[in-house]
């Protein structure tokens, strides 16, 4: 069998959002879908929420919906006539707000812009691709320099790598959106522009005093503040997206790769989800096959030891979505096999019962050479600190709970499955039959083989029972 381990989340958009298209990307290995509500009208990801639970459904399969909210993302507004020369060395204004932007006046989408930049802050526009910086601050707009010039397009970011934000990150329409998506039942969240734990302590109380049930909350770092704040940020949140592309307009590029690095370790000791996004197969939007540098990126994640890797225009937008995600798919793969060992593992399991059943499981399972772990989990807990510890084996995590499923698939080696009666004894000998001949089925075993149970006595309770057991 052929098996995954590192997870693939896909960004639907104008190039996947029809049934077949969608159809194929879960059959090549889309594990989360992601629906990105910087673009798209919430009549739109109903629709493509719905097709994607329908197909993935009909193949059997518990794909995942994640919900990216934009945060305060920062933009210039339409520009007269579509575009204007900036020219280097001159001089701009810019003021806050949405009316149209000339080669004289840059007008941008944030209300804070008099009272946040200061002078000396930089100001990057397009991705950083004109690069202004604030020399004389006016009561009504900021005056800059035009460091790098170019040409001025309708709609394009706005980042202010130097600048110290004040407006919160969860917005009016950030509030609108999440709750369209516990309404459709999305499977996690994503935030933007998450800068500090306070941050997503804001979502948890707005939601606390609605009644709501928030799925697990993924902080996307893409701040500078965000890294200084790292670990308060991974204590309140359920995962982390290392979200290369505004990352690395606010960072210098060269400090991007060392911080993949290192924002994945961190997650991992703290046993969080860890996924990284953007330009994996970016030539793919407009090719069918990747650069060699793009290949390497992948399979380098995939050894720092990330949960998922994250493909955004290339499955969005671009020419050759489901042949970027059997790209990504195969590259996962051969990395996988060839250099499992060179596989980042930073997690230390603690003290707590599950921690030591999660640890005594994988280590039994090399011991006994054992071909599967099957753990019984009803929050998914103990599947998550087995997938920390990324055992070789495959871990096949059988759960009652539907929420539970669907999150599992972002779990590095894990495979979820729905269990039918919520109440089991492990020790029952008949309900051993019935997973055995489903294991087999599935092709994860055959007669013969060991295989390690981890589960719970009661079912409901912390992991507490590691057993043995022969195929016969
Ligand atoms: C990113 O910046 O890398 C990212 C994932 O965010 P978005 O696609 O929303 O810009």
């Amino acid at each position: 069998m052929d098996l995954r381990k590192t997870k693939i989340v896909c960004t639907l958009g104008p190039s996947s959002g029809d049934r077949k298209v969608i159809r194929s990307l879960i059959k090549s290995g889309m594990d989360v879908a992601r629906l990105n509500f910087s673009h798209g009208s919430h009549e739109d990801h109903r629709a493509v929420a719905q097709t994607v639970r329908q197909e993935a459904f009909k193949l059997g399969k518990n794909t995942a919906l994640l919900q990216d909210l934009q945060g305060i993302k920062i933009r210039v507004g339409m520009v007269h006539g579509g575009s204007v020369p900036l020219k280097t060395g001159s001089r701009v204004n810019l003021l806050p707000g949405e009316k149209d932007s000339s080669s004289e006046n840059i007008y941008i989408s944030y209300p804070a812009l008099l009272k946040d930049v200061k002078k000396g802050d930089f100001v990057l526009i397009d991705d950083g691709l004109i690069r202004l910086r604030a020399v004389a601050l006016k009561t009504s707009h900021i005056e800059a320099e035009i460091l790098e010039g170019g040409v001025l397009r309708s709609k394009k970011g706005v980042n202010f790598p130097s600048s110290e934000t004040t407006l919160p990150a969860f917005t009016e329409k950030d509030r609108k959106d999440l709750l369209f998506g516990i309404d459709i039942g999305v499977d996690y969240v994503a935030v933007s522009f998450v800068r500090s734990a306070k941050d997503i302590e804001i979502i948890r109380q707005w939601a606390k005093k609605r009644n709501l049930n928030l799925p697990p909350l993924i902080a996307k770092i893409e701040k500078p503040e965000a890294i200084d704040n790292i670990q308060g940020i991974l204590d309140a949140v359920d995962g982390i997206m290392v979200a290369r592309g505004d990352l690395g307009v606010e960072l210098p590029t060269e400090k991007v790769p060392v911080m993949q690095k290192m924002l994945i370790e961190e997650a991992n000791k703290k046993g969080k989800l860890v996924i990284t996004a953007t330009q994996m197969l970016e030539s793919m939007k407009e090719h069918s096959r990747p650069t060699r540098a793009e290949a390497t990126d992948v399979a380098n994640a995939v050894l720092d030891g990330t949960d998922a890797l994250m493909l955004s225009a290339e499955t969005a937008a671009g020419k050759f979505p489901v042949e970027s995600v059997s790209m990504m798919d195969t590259i996962i793969k051969h990395t996988e096999k060839m250099l499992f060992n060179r596989i980042g593992r930073f997690y230390n399991v603690g003290g707590s019962f599950p921690g030591a059943i999660a640890d005594g499981a994988k280590e039994s399972a090399k011991d006994t050479n054992a071909k599967a772990i099957v753990v019984f989990s009803h929050s998914g807990f103990t599947a998550l600190l087995l997938s920390k510890l990324k055992p070789e084996v495959p871990v096949i995590a059988f759960t009652p709970n539907q929420r539970t499923l669907k999150a599992m698939s972002l779990y590095w080696g894990i495979y979820g499955r729905a269990l039918e009666t919520p109440d089991v004894s492990i020790l029952d000998e008949v309900f051993m039959k019935t997973v055995e001949r489903m294991l087999i089925k599935d092709g994860f075993i055959q007669k013969g083989d060991n295989i390690v149970f981890a589960a719970s006595s009661p079912f409901l309770g912390k992991a507490n029972i590691i057993r043995l057991h022969k195929i016969l």
